[in-house]
Parts: C-alpha cells; structure tokens; sequence
C-alpha cells in the first residue's frame, strides 16, 4: 500500500515499554553487596584465548569474569547445572532489561523455568554508557560467533568460532560427543563486547571494546550453575571475527565463596509459577 497521508503523525506515536519492570521484585543488592564484601575467592578457570572453559559455581556463590592480559571479549553461557535444558534465555533477558545489561539486572533462564539464573553484582564497565553511536557494552543482542554463518558468508572452515570453543569445551566437561554437546550451546551474553544497531538500518554493529586489564563483571549464582566461556577469536571485536587475524588474550573466571553458605535472606528462586495449562 502507499505511504497514509498521515505517515508523519503515525511515526510520531510515541513508544511504550514491551515489558514494564515496575512489578518485577528488585533483588536485595545490599544483601549481595554484604555476600561479596564477606567472599573468599575459591578457585579460578583460565580460558585461553580462542578457546573456552567450563566452571560449576553453587547456588550462593559468586563468578567473576576478569581482563587479565589485554582487550578481550568473552561468550558466555549458563546452564542449570542439574539440568541442561534450562539455559540462559538471551532474547528474554534483553526484553525485560534491554540491550545491554549491567549491575543490577538479571540472567533469566528458558521456559518453563524462567528465573534468575545469576544476578550482576558489579561492572566495572558501568562508565562507559551508551556511546555517541549507539554502543554500549555487555550486550543480550548478538548470538555467538559461529562456523555456520562464516561459511555462509565466506565458504570458509573455521573452527574457533565461540560456537565451537564452547562446543568442545562442553563435550570434554560433560564426556559426550561434540554433536550432542552442540545441542546446548545457547546464544550467549557477549562479555566486554561494545555494541549496537546502526541508526541509520538498523544493523547489528560492534566496535573496540572499551575493556583493559583489571577491568570485570561479578556475578551471583541464584542456583547451581554450569557456565562456559569463550575468549572469542574478534578479540576486542573492533574489525572483525571467525578468524585467526586479530589480537586474542585469555580471560579468568574467578569462584568466590561468601562467608555464609547462603547468604542472610536470600533464598534460591523456584521456577515460574505459570500452571503451564496453556488454556486447555
Ligand atoms: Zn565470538
């Protein structure tokens, strides 16, 4: 159909938030704040560059994900670690907290489960902002780096895609085939990544990661998870991945313990309380 008469005065609706997070419960971050203050690191999980690790953080405990050696942006997943079919649930998050997130925001789990999976605690990126072009940092947009669209797009075999970091470092934790453990590899919170969508197309862009060493975003376990990191092969992302071109560093995932096992007040959140009847 042709453009209405009215165009101009339909483009100038103003918008509406999809989902309103008045009624969400706010976590208690003073309660986190007393559980980080009180916290013991436990163990740490070197992830080589172009290349992923697994950790296992109980419920209660902390993860903190550092820069240790030079501009780096990581892919992370998480799962429940007693059940892998509840994963982190990247376009949910983003619906409810929006493109990028930061202190204070929530991973949220798949359905029928959706809850928190991990809570942010700390970033230290939290300066940076929405930047001149759109971009912010800690994005819920992008997917992962895969083999699949660079060969789509390059008719190249490359395999240090995050998809596959994650792929290989999942088949080698869990002991299953990498066929079986692909199957779990989800869309990813893209860790120092600076991103955003082109003004002018709406495109999906990513620019040089603001990170530098000593810089890290921190963590709370809602309940036992399993988390895999991939130190991506775009290093700081700035010109471009799926390849083995740009300047790659390791990450570190630190494991803290808070002096209590659970920390006072918080108890770990049960799965939606949808009746799941669907209207039948
Ligand atoms: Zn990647």
């Amino acid at each position: 159909m042709s453009e209405p008469t009215d165009a101009e005065a339909r483009r100038a609706v103003a918008p509406v938030i999809c989902y309103p997070t008045e009624t969400l419960a706010q976590p208690d971050m003073a309660l986190y704040a007393s559980a980080l203050a009180g916290a013991r690191k436990v163990s740490e999980v070197l992830v080589p560059a172009r290349d992923a690790a697994v950790f296992y953080v109980p419920a209660g405990q902390i993860f903190r994900i550092r820069c240790i050696d030079g501009p780096q942006v990581g892919d992370l997943n998480l799962w429940n670690a007693a059940d892998l079919s509840e994963r982190f649930y990247s376009g949910k998050t983003r619906a409810l907290h929006g493109s990028h997130i930061s202190t204070g925001d929530r991973l949220w789990s798949t359905f029928p489960h959706m809850r928190p999976l991990a809570t942010i605690l700390e970033d230290s990126l939290d300066w940076y902002g929405i930047d001149g072009f759109g971009g912010a940092v800690h994005d819920v947009i992008g997917t992962r780096c895969d083999p699949y669209s660079a060969y789509l797009l390059n008719g190249e075999q490359y395999h240090h895609c995050c998809h596959s970091n994650l792929t290989r470092a999942l088949a080698d934790h869990l002991g299953v085939s990498l066929t079986e453990a692909e199957l779990h590899v989800h869309d990813v919170l893209n860790v120092f990544m600076c991103t955003g969508f082109t003004r002018d197309t709406g495109r999906y862009f990513m620019k040089a990661s603001p990170v530098r060493p000593g810089d890290h975003l921190t963590f709370f376990a809602e309940i036992d998870l399993l988390g895999a990191l991939s130190a991506c092969p775009g290093g700081d992302c700035s010109a471009e991945h799926s390849s083995d071109t740009a300047a790659c560093h390791p990450l570190m995932v630190d494991i803290l313990a808070p002096e209590e096992a659970a920390p006072d007040g918080w108890k770990s959140p049960v799965a939606s309380g949808y009746d799941r009847s669907h209207g039948r």
